[in-house]
């Protein structure tokens, strides 16, 4: 029996569903545990995307978000709550040499492969600091069109075949529906959970891992590594049964 300190968690198909706030269910019970226990969520979206979809809807069911910590990017940024506002303890932000280097041969990559579409909605480069992304049909793009313009990632491979020749020191990662993100080398959530432990002291057996990709290519799956305890879960509704089945043991021990 181990004591819990500290649930962490992946966003998007494990709290939420995909680019979507909490519902006011997994809220509730995400809040009764911030009573006591801290929590993390750790994804590769930013921080405004974080905010958007987990700290607005905590705040609604007035939950004690001093409790809660914020890895953004992967964890190559780290944020926590004092008095409820946001605190940063760190962001490792990519050099302005280091961008336009990726900046430059994007726009190499997206002429050679053609794979220019004929309207871009919002942005299509996006400088996150930590990280750069690459929408192809823009950031605000309408979810039918993206998920018609690569189903089957052989666009954004052939750019990914480019990428990974012409910058070497990052890892070219393709991701959502027509998007790859581009990340200083190494940069995954078990770089991400490291961080963590080093930054809270927190024992390694007193944090549990919830995400919906702990498999093989899954981008949870680097956790596993970290010897955190990990569970596998479903969708949002699987975690919110999990947890509050943690909650009426009273939350101070889990069986191993
Ligand atoms: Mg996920």
């Amino acid at each position: 029996m181990s004591k819990i300190s500290l649930l962490a968690f992946d966003m998007d198909g494990t709290i939420s569903v995909s680019k979507t706030p909490l519902d006011e269910e997994i809220s509730k019970t995400l809040g009764e545990i911030l009573q006591n226990r801290k929590i993390a969520v750790i994804t590769g979206a930013d921080l405004p995307q974080l905010e958007k979809q987990v700290i607005i809807p905590l705040q609604k069911v007035k939950a004690n978000i001093d409790n809660i910590i914020l890895l953004p990017t992967c964890g190559s940024q780290f944020f926590y709550y004092v008095n409820g506002k946001t605190t940063k303890m760190y962001s490792e932000d990519l050099s302005v040499d280091e961008k336009s280097k990726i900046f430059i041969a994007l726009e190499y990559a997206i002429n050679q492969t053609g794979s220019k579409p004929e309207k871009i909605y919002g942005e299509q480069i996006e400088d996150r600091g930590t990280q750069v992304t690459f929408s192809a049909i823009g950031q605000d793009c309408p979810v039918d069109v993206k998920s018609t313009w690569d189903p089957d990632m052989t666009k954004r491979k052939a750019m990914k075949k480019i990428l990974d020749e012409l910058l070497p020191d990052f890892d070219i990662k393709i991701a959502g529906l027509s998007s790859i993100d581009i990340t200083r080398k190494g940069i995954d959530k078990k770089y991400g959970m490291m961080k963590l432990l080093e930054h809270t002291k927190i024992p390694t057996e007193e944090i549990i891992f919830f995400g919906d990709k702990l498999v093989p290519d899954g981008n949870d799956y680097p956790v596993i590594e970290t010897g955190i305890r990990c569970i596998l879960v479903q969708d949002h509704r699987h975690t919110n049964s999990i947890l509050k089945e943690i909650i009426s043991k009273r939350f101070e021990y889990i069986k191993d």
